[in-house]
């Protein structure tokens, strides 16, 4: 969990705004998981991943085939359609957002470096479109994978 820490909340509507654009366990993820666990795939959340560099924690993570996937939120990583910056304390904002953005690449690089495969979703895309990226990269991953192929 990241800690959010900066200016006092402007107003009510922007304390609330805050609350929505928790970092972990959104909705939209919730969702996901929930439909990656119906399709019979088995995952871990908020896993925890040493690359060479640092820690890195990846939301839904399948470890035996080095497969991270993010969903981000459209506010948090600045979503090209969505991204928005709150008015108020924009001082403050505008760094802070353009951070998270070079810690995303950042993190998709340490962990390609380590051997992982990176998939980020859009926690605006429907639900199934989002499984269904998962499910095919999982199923790709598989039969690449020659230590989880069964023999001849
Ligand atoms: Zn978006």
């Amino acid at each position: 969990m990241q800690r959010v820490t900066g200016p006092v909340p402007s107003s009510p509507a922007a304390t609330a705004k805050m609350r929505a654009n928790r970092r972990r366990d959104t909705g939209p993820e919730l969702a996901l998981r929930r439909s990656l666990h119906r399709r019979g795939l088995r995952f871990r959340k908020d896993f925890r991943v040493a690359t060479a560099a640092r820690s890195v924690r990846v939301d839904v993570a399948f470890p035996a085939l080095r497969l991270a996937i993010f969903v981000d939120g459209c506010f948090w990583h600045s979503c090209p359609e969505h991204a928005s910056v709150p008015k108020a304390n924009a001082d403050y904002w505008i760094p802070k957002l353009a951070e998270n953005v070079a810690r995303d690449r950042r993190n998709d690089l340490d962990l390609s470096e380590a051997g992982w495969t990176v998939v980020r979703l859009w926690e605006h895309e429907s639900v199934d479109a989002m499984a269904t990226r998962v499910g095919d990269c999982v199923d790709h991953l598989r039969s690449r994978a020659p230590a989880l192929r069964t023999p001849p």
